[in-house]
């Protein structure tokens, strides 16, 4: 039988509806493909969830993106989104930093960073000779952590990236590859020389491109949270969207795919010309197949991801104390406190808390302390209000208490991902017609997901409408 003559389910059979499934098939409906969206939870979101509870709005996973990328606006205008964004207020432009148990705001002006208390005078000085800082060679695989000491000195490292990356990896910076996990920061060096004058020349090369640097673009979300964005891309009309549907079994058929997949109601099967898998890295290994997919799943099994606990807090009345006037804080691993950081969510969005009222978010374990994450919910309490009342000052009991355990929450971008990501594309090339992604590949935030399932829907496109 012809690649013409087989009759297939479907075009597309999209595994996975977290925002990289969703987005991706929403592109591939739009290009007139048919699609069909299968995902073992009973909702679509994957870690993003927002619920409603007591008058609080309450983020499970993902609270907010940031607007550097105009795919995004494309997108939400194509949702019918863009009046339900909400920027973050102007005093979220406050974060702060604990040293010495005390709250810093982040320096963001040349002067703030004179004045602030956060650095030392020799730590501010070591910032002052990065320009004469000599470019690693061409082939050097560093760790964010070795990049930033050889580039901005030990006190910068300690006091502001470690604290940065437990709030965006959950993750450590003496285990993260900068190439990697950070390469816009590497390429700073790597084409401008160093940080510092690679800031300054990009931004002319953004303004050209419409991209907008993350240090400086503002941040967002919708009214309703981001679930609205997830709901919005369920809705829609051109891709099927089937929940409740574990794929378990991934088979060629022809010049496609059979996939089965255990629902409650019992197995059931689809096939598809093309097959793009969206699912999580450690989702891997319940798949059986007889395809080749060692080299892909061996690869995909040494991305850790750490466990994360997230820990809301809601006040109906605002709580003495700090006066939550900021994005919220984060803490260096060198002040051994429990907790990672901690969201001042009502300060950031509109209706996050009833009128007068205050909603605090904390994370918890993470590659720093990962144990930590699984305590009972008792003991996680108790450590977060431990921690806060001492550095917020805040004792008051909460009105609402949500906690929700990510077992294994963000894959960490280490020393050799490139090379897993290598094997990645070996696997895709044996198997047309099948695509391996997710926030494993080309970045962990929700913005970097939505811009990458423009990549694969113009990828999958060209593979299923050869020129
Ligand atoms: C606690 C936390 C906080 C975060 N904070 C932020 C933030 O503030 N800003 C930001 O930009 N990013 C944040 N992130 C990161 C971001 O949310 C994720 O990287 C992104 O949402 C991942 O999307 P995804 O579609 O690739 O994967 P997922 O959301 O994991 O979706 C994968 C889907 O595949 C499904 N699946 C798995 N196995 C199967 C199977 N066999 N068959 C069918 N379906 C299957 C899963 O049920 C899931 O729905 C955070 C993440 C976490 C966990």
């Amino acid at each position: 039988m012809t690649a013409q003559q087989q009759v297939f389910d479907t075009d597309v059979a999209v595994v996975g509806a977290g925002i990289t499934g969703l987005t991706a098939a929403h592109h591939l409906a739009r290009q007139g493909f048919g699609v069909v969206v299968a995902e073992a939870d009973t909702r679509a979101g994957g870690a993003i969830g927002t619920t409603r509870a007591g008058g609080f709005l309450i983020e499970h996973g993902p609270n907010s993106l940031l607007d550097t990328n105009p795919s995004l606006h494309q997108l939400f205008g194509e949702l019918g989104l863009a009046e339900h964004m909400v920027y973050a207020s102007y005093q979220a432009r406050n974060r702060y930093i604990v040293r010495d148990n005390r709250l810093h705001a982040l320096p963001m002006s040349p002067p703030a960073l004179i004045r602030s208390r956060l650095l030392s005078r020799r730590g501010k000085l070591r910032l002052l000779a990065e320009p004469l800082v000599r470019r690693a060679p061409a082939d050097a695989e560093e760790t964010l952590a070795e990049f930033v000491e050889r580039r901005l000195g030990r006190e910068f490292l300690d006091y502001a990236i470690d604290a940065f990356v437990a709030g965006v990896y959950a993750g450590v910076p003496h285990r993260l590859s900068v190439r990697d996990a950070f390469p816009k920061l590497h390429r700073l060096e790597e084409r401008y020389g160093g940080v510092f004058k690679g800031a300054i020349l990009g931004r002319r090369e953004r303004r050209r491109s419409g991209q907008q640097a993350k240090q400086s673009a503002r941040m967002f979300s919708f009214r309703e949270g981001l679930q609205t964005l997830v709901d919005a891309l369920a809705a829609e009309r051109g891709a099927a969207l089937r929940l409740g549907h574990r794929l378990t079994r991934l088979e060629r058929h022809g010049s496609g795919y059979r996939l089965e997949f255990a629902t409650a109601g019992g197995r059931q099967d689809l096939s598809a010309r093309v097959v793009l898998m969206a699912i999580p890295a450690h989702g891997y290994p319940q798949v059986q197949s007889e395809l080749d997919l060692d080299q892909a799943r061996q690869s995909l099994a040494r991305i850790e991801a750490p466990p994360v606990s997230m820990v809301f807090l809601g006040y109906r009345q605002q709580p003495a104390g700090h006066a939550l006037d900021g994005f919220g804080f984060l803490i260096p691993t060198c002040e051994h406190r429990r907790i990672l950081g901690t969201l001042f969510s009502s300060s950031l969005f509109p209706d996050r808390a009833p009128a007068g009222g205050a909603a605090l978010t904390t994370f918890v374990g993470g590659m720093r302390q990962p144990e930590l994450a699984g305590q009972s919910d008792e003991d996680l309490l108790a450590l977060v209000r431990h921690d806060l009342a001492d550095l917020l000052q805040i004792t008051a009991p909460p009105d609402e208490v949500v906690i929700r355990r990510w077992q294994r929450a963000i894959p960490q971008y280490q020393i050799g991902h490139r090379a897993l990501m290598a094997a990645l594309e070996q696997t895709e090339a044996r198997h047309p017609g099948l695509f391996l992604h997710g926030n494993f590949r080309g970045g962990i935030s929700v913005g970097d997901c939505i811009e990458q399932s423009g990549h694969i829907a113009a990828r999958l496109g060209a593979h299923l409408r050869p020129t």
